[in-house]
């Protein structure tokens, strides 16, 4: 684990007003190193693969990823098999689409969101005002492409 990582982590939790407990910060930090939502099971498997620290078994793994979100310091998606994917990444707690490359199976938040509301808006029946965007573009990501 990067030690920017967890130092970005606990400042997020303690501007919570928070506690400051391991799971949380390890939890946040994963999701803050991976810069793309993760699911459950990923999250899992990169906590368990750090052997310098304490277990950190998978209904704490759980409780963690729901306080985050409902703290805002991540947010859920669910991914083109319904499994919800969490993301921390920062920029991304407004409205925003994400993108699914079918090759990786990797999710992307797409957090230009600027362009996207505008385009939504245009879209919208006249009188209609929408207040949240659930969007999944499916393609190929830059790094399949490239390869
Ligand atoms: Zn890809
Ligand atoms: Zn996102």
């Amino acid at each position: 684990m990067e030690q920017g990582f967890t130092e970005q982590a606990r400042r997020l939790v303690r501007g919570q007003h928070a506690r400051v407990t391991t799971p949380r910060l390890r939890v946040l930090a994963e999701l803050l190193m991976a810069g793309q939502p993760l699911t459950h099971l990923d999250v899992q498997r990169r906590v368990e693969g750090a052997d310098d620290v304490d277990h950190i078994d998978r209904v704490t793994v759980y409780r963690v990823l729901d306080w985050l979100v409902e703290a805002g310091l991540a947010h859920r998606v669910a991914g083109p098999d319904r499994v919800f994917r969490f993301s921390a990444q920062a920029g991304a707690h407004g409205a925003h689409g994400h993108f699914r490359c079918t090759r990786c199976e990797r999710m992307f938040c797409m957090t230009e969101t600027a362009g996207l509301a505008r385009v939504v808006r245009s879209v919208l029946p006249e009188g209609f005002s929408g207040d949240a965007i659930e969007l999944t573009v499916s393609g190929c990501c830059a790094d399949c492409a490239a390869s």
